[in-house]
């Protein structure tokens, strides 16, 4: 059996049920794997929260293809987006999407240059906005070297969105238990046993870890040498009267959720605490007053922490079976781009486990095992 602590068992409970698939964790991974295996299999899932827990707890979070400090495509852009808009008509979670398109305003001169440079590369999802013509349009926003407009970009109740996928995997027939933390699994060739902390069992043909920072817990799955990443995000109460659809991405970002101005986030490699810290909290305040200057007289009403998990140097997601295991397979790995790439690849998911082969070389768990990674050595 492998997992966590097993030294003192309790009798086991052993149940009869039996599914295709335990998806275990339903943030953004899990719920959006469920919704699509659901279409046609027996699936159990199992958080030790609640669907959207995690990072996915994160209250709202920006969808941009067009990412970063060069505003460069996602991998897979026109498919990841494609697939979060299915996802979203599908599941009817299209009242957890504001598509309010997301400003990026430049912040150098530099910057300026790159995104004019995105914007005639890819006018389907960008628009350059010179500073005055900027000024004019967002009389609230920093726009001293113009602004980014993703136009097919918007802003998602994250937690929402992974609440509402798991309610439409159950009405395909999904089962769902919410606190019920995994203690170990046995992969027995034929089936995979599951155990949970409560000493319930669960067989299925496969097991799916969608555990985000959870796969900490289990040393076969640290051994995968993923990175936890710190990322804190607060809460503003603003007197002013922005835009309902506000949604802002540039170094930090701002969207609005129906309790106020949500302000992320924080990218710390090294941290002590997973609590909120005030440093951070000033930090995010003081980015949110550089691009809204309104928003000093702003006033922070909540903060929240969260990691998320990246795969180092690849910088994309991980998924497959584990390394000797045809059974447990492990999807993560979604650093910054839960959006994009949690929809993308649960879609692709049936395609997978019928042929493991399929899965692109660059996100495999095997590429990690027999790359630079010391896999099985650990
Ligand atoms: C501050 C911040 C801001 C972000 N902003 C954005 C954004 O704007 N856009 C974007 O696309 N992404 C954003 N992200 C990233 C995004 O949140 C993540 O990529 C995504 O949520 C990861 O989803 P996940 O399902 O892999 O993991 P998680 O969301 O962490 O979900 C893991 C789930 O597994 C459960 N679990 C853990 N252990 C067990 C166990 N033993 N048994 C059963 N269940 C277990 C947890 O309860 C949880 O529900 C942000 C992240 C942070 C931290």
């Amino acid at each position: 059996m492998h997992g966590r602590d097993f030294v003192s068992r309790r009798p086991i409970v052993p149940m009869n049920h039996s599914f295709d698939t335990i998806i275990a964790g339903s943030g953004l991974a899990g719920s959006c794997a469920a919704f699509v295996l659901s279409e046609n299999e027996r699936v159990l899932i199992l958080d030790a929260e609640q669907p959207g827990c995690g990072a996915s707890g994160v209250p709202v979070g920006l969808i941009s293809p067009l990412m970063a400090r060069r505003a460069r495509p996602v991998w897979r852009m026109e498919e990841a987006m494609q697939s979060f808009h299915r996802l979203l008509a599908e599941s009817k979670a299209s009242s957890h999407f504001s598509a309010s398109g997301v400003r990026k305003p430049a912040r150098s001169e530099e910057q300026a240059i790159e995104f004019r440079d995105a914007s005639m590369k890819w006018p389907d999802h960008g628009r350059w906005f010179e500073p005055e013509s900027a000024a004019e349009r967002w009389p609230y926003l920093f726009t001293q070297f113009g602004v980014l407009e993703v136009t097919s970009g918007g802003a998602v109740s994250m937690p929402a969105f992974c609440q509402t996928l798991v309610h439409a995997a159950c009405d395909r027939g999904a089962e769902s238990k919410s606190a019920c933390a995994i203690q170990g699994w046995e992969d027995s060739g034929d089936q995979v046993t599951v155990r949970l902390s409560s000493n319930e069992e669960f067989t299925s043909r496969r097991l799916l870890l969608c555990l985000g920072e959870g796969y900490t817990e289990f040393p076969e799955l640290r051994a995968l040498r993923l990175h936890p990443i710190k990322g804190q995000w607060i809460r503003l109460r603003s007197r002013d009267n922005l835009p309902q659809t506000v949604a802002i991405s540039s170094g930090s970002y701002l969207a609005r959720d129906d309790k106020g101005i949500v302000v992320g986030s924080s990218y710390e490699h090294k941290y002590s605490t997973i609590e909120p810290t005030e440093e951070v909290i000033k930090d995010l305040h003081r980015e949110a007053c550089l691009l809204i200057p309104s928003l000093r007289r702003s006033t922070v009403t909540d903060a929240g922490a969260s990691i998320r998990v990246t795969v180092p140097e690849i910088r994309l997601p991980m998924l497959g079976p584990l390394p000797g295991s045809h059974n447990v397979w492990i999807f993560t790995g979604l650093g910054a781009k839960g959006l994009l790439m949690a929809p993308l690849l649960a879609y692709e998911l049936p395609k997978f486990f019928e042929k493991p082969s399929a899965i692109p070389k660059e996100i495999s768990v095997n590429l990690h095992g027999s790359g630079h990674r010391t896999f099985y050595r650990e």
